[in-house]
């Protein structure tokens, strides 16, 4: 088992140094989010899943593009590569202006105002990090520094990390299916792969190429909240049903952006509301069904279920999810 600890803040609270990481680490603790907030300026720490090897969900990724704009957008900034896998392209980089960050699904690309190749295309992946912090010597393989001698960005174990040109990145994005994070998404492009597929409803919501950046918690909990059995196939969805996923998930999701933390549970769920014990967990949020095996469904007080497939654990309630249209 493996997991994610890092340490977002909010956009609106952002101090100028801050650390923002994903890095890999062994499962098997307690989750220490913070409940206040924090002294300007200061570094404090969110532990979040993920859990069992996961690439982080697409918050976190329009998370650290918000990071990186707040820190470096519109300014010149030095790009190297301290390890030297990315060398030749940084060089290139160094000294430009950087535009923008952005995030398509789990897909990141920084924007650097040059000509021709201009777009640093990252995907972290399983074990990649990238950490905002003060200006500090190199520690470790850094893939890919971006710095302006105030704040450095570290790029450390990225599945992907290339320069592309636009007509490369359209390649890429062309491959990547609607992000309920962006303003420019459209459920329907998603849904016309839905209503055609024999696939069940929890295998389509994991698949990039049509919901990008929905991952294991955000599938396991919309499912859950909407009642269906993760084992209906698209073709049977209603359109209603599909466009409701869908909406849930632009609110769901763009929480966790502003929270770092995937949080699912209605109000009369939470432990407040309920006086139950909050839930430790590295994801760091109160969720129905994720890694809550054999626990009691907060609704119907049933034993979740828990069943591998394609080697990821899907969590729900066989009684409250048995809607397939
Ligand atoms: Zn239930």
């Amino acid at each position: 088992m493996s997991g994610f600890v890092f340490w977002p803040w909010g956009r609106e609270v952002l101090p100028r140094f801050f650390l923002l990481t994903v890095p890999f680490h062994h499962d098997g603790g307690g989750s220490q989010f913070p409940t206040t907030s924090f002294p300007h300026g200061s570094y404090w720490k969110l532990s979040s899943t993920i859990g069992e090897g996961l690439v982080p969900e697409g918050h976190v990724i329009h998370r650290l593009a918000g990071a990186l704009n707040d820190a470096f957008a519109g300014q010149s900034v030095q790009v190297s590569s301290p390890q030297g896998r990315f060398a030749a392209e940084a060089a290139v980089l160094d000294g430009e202006v950087l535009r923008a960050a952005h995030a398509w699904g789990k897909h990141l690309v920084i924007d650097i105002d040059r000509p021709a190749e201009h777009l640093i295309h990252i995907h972290l992946g399983l074990i990649g990090t990238f950490t905002l912090a003060p200006h500090a010597p190199v520690r470790g393989q850094v893939r890919l520094r971006i710095g302006d001698g105030v704040t450095d960005a570290d790029l450390r174990g990225p599945q992907t990390c290339e320069l592309l040109d636009e007509a490369a990145w359209r390649r890429v994005r062309e491959r990547l299916g609607a992000d309920p994070i962006r303003d420019d998404a459209d459920w329907t492009v998603p849904w016309r792969r839905v209503r055609a597929s024999g696939r069940s409803i929890s295998e389509l919501l994991m698949d990039q190429s049509i919901t990008a950046g929905v991952g294991n918690i955000y599938r396991a909990e919309v499912l859950f909240r909407h009642r269906i059995d993760p084992a209906a196939p698209g073709r049977d969805l209603r359109a209603a049903t599909f466009h409701a996923i869908w909406d849930d998930l632009v609110v769901l999701m763009r929480a966790g952006v502003a929270s770092g933390r995937i949080d699912t549970v209605r109000p009369e769920h939470t432990p407040q509301a309920m006086g139950r014990p909050a839930r430790v967990d590295r994801h760091g949020g109160e969720v129905y069904v994720y890694r809550r095996a054999g626990q009691r469904c907060l609704v119907c007080d049933t034993p979740i279920e828990q069943r591998t497939v394609a080697g990821r654990h899907l969590f729900w309630c066989p009684r409250c999810q048995r809607r397939h249209h």
